[in-house]
């Protein structure tokens, strides 16, 4: 397969779960999922050029990242150039902002945005379709991540609908140092749902407020059944919560599997205040303040 560019640049956008449930286990031991998503402007950067040299080498920003198989973008080009029969030689640079191990699915969106740059590149052979299939096969979060915007996401996460957009905001994130790791997340989740009544989220609710453009119900429904499991392990999240409450943020909540806290804020004075307020914490070097990311 012939190249029609030489080179790209493809964008790598952060999401949070405005929503997050879990309404069982399947057969295979996957948990079933029920989650709104939603795309933010912060966003890694991916440079992809071809070269006469076969093979798929990589390097990236955070010299912490596994730049071999084990890198999730690495894995994405792989995949691509095996299904596709490609032989060219191709580099990617990672130039990372996303925080990392954060419940903002940085990896999926780094291996979704390497599908759909190499997919530019090579003028198209795969349809939004078969790039989603694809996706699956590296995580359940890459399918959303090629899709991008405001969705229900269903089954493991490979199961999407399309929703309105959110209304217009400003997004404060905070993430703490320590991390927590998701299989255990999910583990701890299973047994404290055995003995504890934990709040699920409304959904549908939820998209009911989508649909009608509604901020103030989409702010007080934010929900996430991870969040009490997660904040058992790391309780900077409970401090980074209360904190966010008295700044003036309209909601907060902690994103997918943690331990990230996003803030939403109608005000963009009152979200930099807030942002200032916690770039002189301890908690700077995991505080971004971003805005929802709308696909055109
Ligand atoms: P999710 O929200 O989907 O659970 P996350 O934000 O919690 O994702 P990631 O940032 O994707 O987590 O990273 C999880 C692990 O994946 C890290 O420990 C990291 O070593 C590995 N990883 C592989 N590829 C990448 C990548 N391109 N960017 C970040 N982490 C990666």
């Amino acid at each position: 397969m012939k190249p029609i560019l030489q080179t790209h640049t493809a964008y790598a956008y952060a999401k949070i779960n405005l929503s997050l449930d879990i309404l069982g286990t399947l057969p295979n031991g996957y948990h079933e999922v029920r989650m709104i998503m939603q795309s933010l402007q912060l966003h890694d950067t991916i440079t992809l050029n071809i070269n006469n040299t076969p093979g798929i080498t990589m390097t990236c920003s955070d010299t912490a990242l596994p730049v071999d198989e084990h890198n999730l973008a690495y894995r994405a080009a792989v995949l691509f150039c095996t299904t596709y029969g490609i032989t060219d030689g191709i580099s990617l640079h990672l130039e990372k902002k996303i925080p990392v191990a954060a419940g903002l699915a940085g990896g999926s969106s780094d291996a979704a945005a390497v599908l759909r740059g190499l997919n530019e590149m090579y003028g198209s052979p795969a349809t939004a379709g078969d790039l989603a299939a694809l996706g699956v096969k590296l995580g359940a979060d890459v399918p959303y991540c090629l899709m991008l915007g405001t969705a229900l996401s269903e089954g493991i996460g490979e199961r999407l609908t399309a929703l309105p957009s959110a209304p217009d905001c400003h997004c404060l994130l905070v993430k703490p140092a320590a991390g927590a790791s998701t299989k255990q997340i999910y583990t701890d989740y299973d047994a404290l749902v055995q003995t504890t009544d934990i709040k699920h989220p409304d959904t549908d609710a939820l998209l009911s407020a989508l649909s009608a453009g509604d901020y103030n119900a989409l702010v007080s429904g934010l929900c996430n059944v991870l969040e009490p499991v997660t904040m058992q392990l790391v309780p900077d999240i409970a401090v980074i919560k209360n904190a966010l409450q008295p700044l003036g943020a309209d909601g907060v909540l902690m994103s997918g599997s943690g331990p990230t806290v996003f803030a939403l804020f109608s005000d963009l004075d009152t979200a930099k205040r807030a942002e200032a307020h916690f770039l002189a914490t301890e908690y700077a070097p995991g505080t971004f303040l971003t805005n929802l990311y709308k696909p055109e």
